[in-house]
């Protein structure tokens, strides 16, 4: 949902604070808001600058956000304990964003600082290191081995060189240094510096653009430098979006700023970071969460100080201290992954926009399969839209088949249960036997999603959850996909003692990759899924893998629907398309749409033309007639309509409560006084209290309300009264999440 206005940037020095003043400092800890200090003797300190502060007996870092609030008594106001002055303050965008993002979303806003500054470390000076130089001394008599050689003669460049790099461009220990330097013939350098980044270059040599791709390009390039605007870039799979916002990349990088691209996951990057390498000769500063503490640091300061010309991140990546960022970039806008569950609860998407707003500069959506939210922006003529509706250099889109599996039902093996329907079993017979790739796709980890007593009818559940605990064969444990609870797989069911009684229920993508190994003996079958890739490391190698064609059937999850681009991969399968539609979430239909038109947008992105075929119990549904048809379009309006009707978002706006706690009464009466104190007035709705349906989650009960209202209507003041006035003992947590995604 596009947050109301807020206002742009007013382009002011920062104002400072001389000795003998109260400022307000802002702590990136979960406190009620901005604590006052003095300014000491001989100190001058301004709009977010770095300080060192009393808080209770520790000492914090926290950021000077603003005067004092007057009329507190001087004697108990506390002085400042240091400046850091060698850091550049945060920006006042960026403070302006802390102040926006915590409003809205009705969280502290120590706790969105806390998200700026994610590692306080960083913003301590740099350690100072210790290099080493010949020092030009003659040590006679000194023992010559050949690694005390490679040493000398690698700092006879003249560089000098720190310890762990000398170490490792010499192919010594440290110890080998050590003795150098204790013998006297290395001398010490002092060394200070956070390593040069790589500058990717605007003007490095790109591809040639079709006519439509170049005209979708210049509108992007044109928005640059024109304060905000915000412009859907919509295209199919393989129609060249990621060449396009290149082309405005480098153009920012041209003009001297800093551009963010927001992904929605930073692990399943590779492919993406190699073409960002050849299009710009460098590697952009890459943010995520994984990333060692060593590198998060010198990452931030590279950030905060402008040096990171290109950031390529998570949505955490979008609270960094940008010091010049001209443009922003959401690739795959209507993931999911965008929206943070926990903690401060906020959509990536969402608050880009909100950034770009206040920062005055471009903010670019692109998506195959927009969201239904960012089409209503546009269609409201809130945001711009660029078009590419063809695949690059004539690759035609895959052809795509409904199988309706009452009509084909799996035939037995003697593998038993099977979960590929006639049609689909020759579909991948041709393509192997043509030497081409498949891939299957089916979004469930794991062999099976339940486990059942044959004998008493027990299914077995997770100990702290309202969920059926996963089987995952290949390590031999039952898993609980909400809380990560696990345990053996019994041998016995754990409710009758039957022996041998306990049976697989339904498939996961082991479970399907079992059946494919048992079909095509002679084919290369990979399994891919969250939980079976090691890392980056895992993903890159698995890549490297399918273009030297080492693999024929790759298997998986969701994390194969992203991005990837293989030109052998002819035939798509989805095994069961219906998965999604169940439930009752409001964006179930729109999501299984995203996600099952980029599984198919894997296939025939080369030269072969690409098939994809759809297994389902509801051929009739108007997500898979739209998908069939590739009339987009008409599903697009069918599910507005019935959104429109109903007033829900995007053209009404929700909120969630959610009530949890370890006691099952007490979170229940909190969410009964809620519902008793529900806010009242026009076209104000409240849904619930109800128990939510993952009633139990990690061992908190848990109970929702939703609040629904029209979309003038400003919810966080609506809220803010409401759970005001109810009482909640602190052992009842109430969460608001604004705009929900999970009606879990
Ligand atoms: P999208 O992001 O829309 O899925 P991509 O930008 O990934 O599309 O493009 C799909 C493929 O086509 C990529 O391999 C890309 O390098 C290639 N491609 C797209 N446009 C061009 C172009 N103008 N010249 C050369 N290759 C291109
Ligand atoms: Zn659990």
């Amino acid at each position: 949902m596009p947050p109301a206005n807020p206002s742009p940037s007013a382009d002011m020095a920062a104002p400072s604070y001389p000795e003998g003043t109260q400022v307000a400092v802002l702590l990136p800890l979960p406190l009620a808001g901005a604590y006052d200090y003095r300014v000491p003797a001989g100190c001058t300190v301004c709009d977010g600058q770095a300080v060192r502060v009393p808080l209770g007996r520790r000492q914090e870092t926290g950021i000077v956000w603003g005067a004092g609030r007057s009329g507190l008594d001087p004697a108990k106001i506390r002085p400042l304990q240091a400046v850091l002055d060698h850091a550049a303050p945060l920006p006042e965008v960026t403070r302006r964003f802390v102040d926006w993002v915590a409003a809205y979303t009705l969280s502290l806003p120590g706790a969105v600082l806390k998200m700026v500054i994610p590692v306080p470390e960083a913003l301590d000076p740099p350690a100072a290191q210790v290099a080493w130089r010949l020092s030009g001394a003659e040590v006679p008599g000194l023992r010559q081995t050949p690694a005390r050689d490679r040493v000398l003669r690698t700092l006879q460049t003249g560089v000098p060189m720190t310890t762990p790099d000398l170490a490792r461009e010499a192919g010594v220990s440290p110890s080998v240094i050590k003795g150098l330097a204790e013998a006297g013939l290395l001398a010490e350098v002092p060394f200070a510096m956070d390593p040069d980044l790589p500058e990717p270059d605007g003007d490095h040599p790109g591809p040639t653009l079709s006519p439509v791709q170049a005209d979708a390009a210049k509108e992007l390039v044109l928005a640059l430098g024109q304060g905000y605007s915000a412009t859907l870039l919509e295209g199919v799979t393989g129609s060249g979006k990621t060449e396009v916002y290149f082309e405005a990349i480098a153009a920012a990088l041209r003009q001297g700023q800093q551009v963010l691209v927001l992904v929605p996951e930073i692990t399943l990057t590779t492919q993406w970071l190699g073409r960002f390498r050849r299009r710009f000769g460098a590697d952009p500063a890459v943010w995520h969460s994984d990333l060692t503490p060593a590198r998060r640091r010198r990452t931030w300061r590279a950030i905060a100080d402008g040096r990171a010309r290109v950031v390529v991140g998570a949505r955490s990546a979008l609270f960094l201290p940008y010091q010049a960022l001209g443009l922003i970039v959401v690739d795959e806008e209507h993931e999911v992954a965008f929206k943070q569950e926990e903690g401060v609860i906020y959509h990536a998407r969402d608050m880009a926009v909100v950034r770009a707003h206040l920062g005055n500069i471009p903010v670019v959506l692109a998506s195959a399969t927009p969201s239904l939210e960012t089409v209503a922006n546009v269609e409201a003529g809130r945001y711009i839209k660029v078009d590419l509706p063809v695949r690059h250099a004539g690759a035609t889109l895959p052809t795509i088949d409904l199988i309706d599996i009452r009509r084909f039902p799996p035939e037995k093996g003697d593998w038993g249960q099977s979960w590929l329907s006639p049609p689909l079993v020759t579909a991948l017979e041709r393509t192997l036997e043509a030497g081409e790739q498949a891939m299957l796709f089916l979004n469930r980890r794991g062999y099976a999603p339940l486990t059942l007593c044959r004998t008493c009818g027990h299914r077995v559940q997770c100990p702290q959850c309202t969920a059926w605990l996963v089987e995952h064969r290949r390590l031999g444990k039952l898993q609980c996909h909400h809380c990560g609870h696990q345990q053996p797989l019994p041998k016995v069911c754990p409710s009758c003692g039957a022996e041998d009684a306990l049976v697989a229920c339904g498939p996961g993508v082991e479970r399907v990759a079992e059946e494919a190994s048992r079909r095509f003996p002679q084919a290369r079958v990979e399994l891919v899924a969250s939980d079976t890739l090691a890392g980056p490391q895992g993903i890159a190698g698995l890549l490297e893998r399918i273009e030297r064609k080492e693999v024929d059937l790759l298997i998986g999850t969701q994390v194969l629907a992203k991005g990837l681009h293989f030109p052998m991969l002819t035939l798509v399968g989805i095994v069961d398309a219906d998965l999604g539609l169940s439930g009752g979430d409001l964006r179930a239909a729109e999501r299984t749409f995203q996600v099952l038109s980029q599984v198919a947008g894997r296939a025939g992105r080369g030269e072969r033309p690409g098939r994809v075929m759809v297994q389902t119990f509801q051929p009739d549904h108007p997500v898979l007639q739209a998908m069939a048809t590739g009339d987009m379009r008409a599903f697009r309006e069918a599910e507005s309509e019935g959104r429109r009707l109903l007033r829900m978002p995007p053209f009404g706006r929700l909120v969630a409560v959610i009530v949890s706690g370890e006691t099952a009464d007490a979170v229940e009466s909190v969410a009964r006084a809620l519902a008793r104190q529900a806010p009242q007035g026009a076209g104000l709705e409240v849904l619930g209290p109800a128990p939510a349906p993952l009633a139990l989650l990690r061992g908190r009960h848990r109970w929702r309300l939703l609040l629904k209202a029209p979309r003038e209507v400003r919810v966080q003041t609506v809220v803010r009264q409401w759970l005001g006035g109810v009482a909640c003992p602190s052992a009842v947590r109430i969460q608001v999440d604004i705009d929900p995604y999970s009606f879990l």
